[in-house]
């Protein structure tokens, strides 16, 4: 600040402009102070009063003209709040859950106690294997089979990057060795046998170690004499391993037709989404084929259909609802219902 904007009267960092004596002995014309405890400035810009406040106080400030220069002082000059990500102030992550379908929200323990369903509009939220078989098995106890297994690298297959690569990435991401866990343990008092898909895990794409834990878990229900259920969620075959994901279609086919033999029932639960190879293979093989509210279940994707066709496809079209009406399916079950309608079906087979 010049010296002679300074103040003789007035605090030392006044920003008086002109003031009222001058440090410098000349008479300024016009003027007033600015209080820094206060916050207010008489030179026409008021902060805390009103212009017109100021008016009365100093009849001459309707002299002054406000300019930028004068304001700048206490305008942001910056755009936006620099404040850096670690001092910012959040909720907790995971504490709320919104619903992607009604944009309502609830208490993450709620959505969970509700079978990771809305409480508002039933929506079912997409879970994974660690879901299902809380939801499923007695008290979350269950053994899991061959949780080691890991995909091999059959054709030295490079897309974006390596296949091994994408593997390991994906494995250090999600905490998944692969697309599918399966496992056995009790549900309602009765041994079951379960396999269940990871959408997380390459679009829950089927390559062989998906097939080989599919079969296997087969392999197991029939020794053990346990049902199977088959919960899918899938984008179809891992393109990665070709033709190799394409044998999974028979291998698993096969097995099932053992299982049928032995007279043990295979419950398939197909939920969002449960496509191509997928779908083409075990999904639609059970003895009974049931699906979640409103999954999209198909081939082919819509897209392709329609451009195939050449037609717009009808409403609702490859949901679980246009499915079962069409006598793809056996019944839809809601997920909070699943244990005990399981329960009942598979006391009814017995
Ligand atoms: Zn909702």
């Amino acid at each position: 600040m010049p010296s002679t904007n300074s103040c003789t009267t007035m605090p030392a960092n006044c920003r008086v402009r002109p003031c009222a004596t001058r440090s410098n002995g000349t008479t300024p014309s016009v003027g007033g102070h600015l209080w820094p405890n206060k916050g207010w400035l008489f030179d026409g810009a008021s902060v805390n009063i009103s212009r017109q406040t100021a008016n009365l106080i100093f009849p001459f400030v309707s002299l002054l003209s406000f300019s930028s220069t004068n304001m700048s002082w206490f305008i942001r000059k910056d755009k936006g709040i620099q404040t850096p990500t670690e001092m910012k102030r959040e909720a907790p992550d995971g504490l709320w859950y919104q619903c992607p379908n009604c944009k309502q929200v609830m208490h993450t323990r709620e959505h969970k106690l509700n079978a990771y369903t809305c409480v508002h509009c039933n929506y079912h939220e997409k879970v994974g294997s660690d879901a299902y078989f809380s939801l499923l098995f007695d008290g979350n106890e269950f053994t899991e089979l061959d949780e080691n297994m890991i995909s091999a690298d059959p054709l030295g297959f490079t897309d974006t990057k390596r296949y091994p690569d994408r593997i390991r990435a994906t494995v250090a991401k999600t905490g998944l060795k692969d697309a599918v866990r399966t496992a056995h343990g009790p549900m309602n008092g009765t041994e079951i046998t379960v396999a269940c898909m990871d959408f997380g895990f390459i679009g829950g794409s089927m390559g062989s170690v998906v097939g080989e834990k599919i079969a296997r878990a087969i392999d197991y229900a029939l020794a053990n004499k346990t049902p199977f259920l088959m919960i899918s969620r899938s984008g179809g075959a891992r393109m990665m391993e070709a033709g190799f994901s394409l044998m999974q279609m028979a291998k698993t086919s096969a097995k099932l037709a053992r299982l049928s033999e032995a007279g043990l029932p295979y419950v398939s639960l197909l939920t969002d989404p449960t496509t191509g190879g997928v779908t083409a293979s075990y999904a639609m093989l059970g003895d009974f084929n049931i699906a979640e509210p409103g999954a999209l279940i198909g081939f082919a994707g819509p897209r392709v259909i329609r451009e195939t066709i050449g037609k717009d496809l009808p409403k609702g079209f490859q949901s679980a609802e246009f499915v079962l009406e069409h006598g793809f399916l056996d019944f839809i079950v809601d997920r909070k219902d699943l244990k005990d309608k399981l329960s009942s079906l598979l006391k009814m087979l017995n």
